[in-house]
């Protein structure tokens, strides 16, 4: 990847970049990597940055909410509200209510008191909700602990054991229309067994619904496709023909059915790097500790979940030292990387968290009484 590093020295770091040439050929492979008869719904929690949103709704993506504020960020972003999917556990009756007044395509139902309460608001409205049933198939996903949903253990969906009482319950609801049913087993999945196993635990849910005499027409199998954090240069843009040929393989969908992703990661985890300076080099005893600007406040992900991040020194090809590249927020956890290897930095230089498109600028904080981290994208710098 390409930086233009002259613009970047006007502007007050940190902040984060989005290659948009990038993010617009992701966009055209995800398109050329799947079959007539599915539908991409982008998950928004990943980053919605609006430039970035507006991108992704003018591809002809649908898009994947976990709340009414994304709801709303998304009909700003110019996404149809018949292409929202509407998912989370604990969804307040606000946020319900704004679905149902949009005329969103379809609620991800977690939970029977969360079906009756989405029925009596349908009803107050005088309108038919349409739900999918999130199913936890207790599939597990080879991946950080954190980030796995699919677990018996895992607050999110509803049991597996469950699922035709449930659908019993929707039957008789005279507000919801039962369309089909939801997955998500987790993040970051590099292996693609784990989609394939999730693809079986569906096939043997469908043969449970072909005995109960109900057919469904959508099938929405989550997202969670992961991407090279260790070499982005490498992989820019994802094996997603391997990912989607994985469900067309094991998957066996019903005439006519319906095949729904909702990526997040993938889709904009590699167009974007947080840009830092450094502000201090210092060195005890043992180690020499790179001191930058952004801190987890900026990019939370190595705090949280243990993340590793590519670093580039841009503005350095000096021979390498190695560092601890330390933000400046007052917890211990406030660390990038320990024991990096990049080319000597001096105060000024600038350095670019690669890989970080995806739940970066979103899970940006306040804490210690931070500005939030802007956003431009390679277009913003260009033109202006
Ligand atoms: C987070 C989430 C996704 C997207 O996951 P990625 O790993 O970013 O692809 C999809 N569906 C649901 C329900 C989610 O919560």
């Amino acid at each position: 990847m390409s930086f233009p590093l002259d613009k970047f020295k006007e502007l007050r770091t940190p902040f984060y970049y989005y290659d948009t040439d990038l993010l617009e050929q992701t966009l055209q492979a995800i398109k050329a990597a799947m079959l007539p008869g599915s539908h991409l719904h982008y998950a928004v929690k990943a980053c919605a940055n609006p430039a970035v949103l507006q991108l992704i709704a003018k591809s002809g993506a649908g898009c994947d909410c976990v709340s009414g504020g994304e709801i709303k960020a998304c009909l700003r972003a110019g996404f149809k509200a018949d292409s929202i999917v509407f998912a989370g556990v604990g969804k307040s009756d606000w946020e319900i209510e704004l679905a149902l007044q949009e005329g969103i395509f379809c609620f991800n139902v977690e939970s029977k008191p969360e079906l009756e309460v989405i029925d009596q608001l349908a009803a107050a409205k005088g309108r038919t909700a349409r739900v999918a049933l999130r199913i936890n198939p207790n599939v597990g996903a080879h991946t950080h602990a954190n980030i796995t949903t699919g677990l018996a253990e895992n607050k999110f969906g509803i049991d597996m054991q469950d699922m035709e009482d449930v659908i019993a319950l929707a039957k008789r609801l005279k507000n919801v229309e039962l369309i089909g049913l939801h997955f998500h087993i987790g993040s970051q999945i590099l292996e693609m067994d784990d989609f394939e196993a999730l693809s079986k635990r569906i096939n043997e849910l469908q043969e449970r619904l072909d005995g109960i005499g109900v057919s469904l027409k959508h099938i929405n199998v989550g997202g969670g496709l992961g991407i090279d954090y260790t070499d982005p240069d490498k992989h820019p843009i994802p094996e997603f023909s391997t990912y989607f040929n994985t469900f067309y393989k094991h998957l066996s969908l019903r005439a006519g059915q319906q095949l729904h992703f909702e990526l997040g990661r993938s889709v904009v985890g590699q167009c974007g790097s947080l840009i830092t300076k450094v502000l201090y080099v210092k060195e005890n005893a043992i180690k020499k500790f790179c001191i930058v600007d952004a801190g987890m406040t900026d990019l939370i992900r190595p705090a949280l979940y243990d993340a590793y991040h590519r670093i580039d020194n841009l503005t350095s090809d000096e021979a390498e030292e190695t560092y601890d590249i330390v933000g400046p927020i007052c917890e211990s956890s406030d660390v990038f990387v320990k024991g990096y290897k990049m080319p000597k930095a001096r105060r000024g230089d600038l350095l670019a968290l690669r890989s970080a498109g995806a739940y970066g600028e979103i899970m940006a904080s306040q804490y210690n009484c931070r500005p939030l981290p802007s956003g431009y994208t390679k277009k913003d710098l260009l033109d202006d």
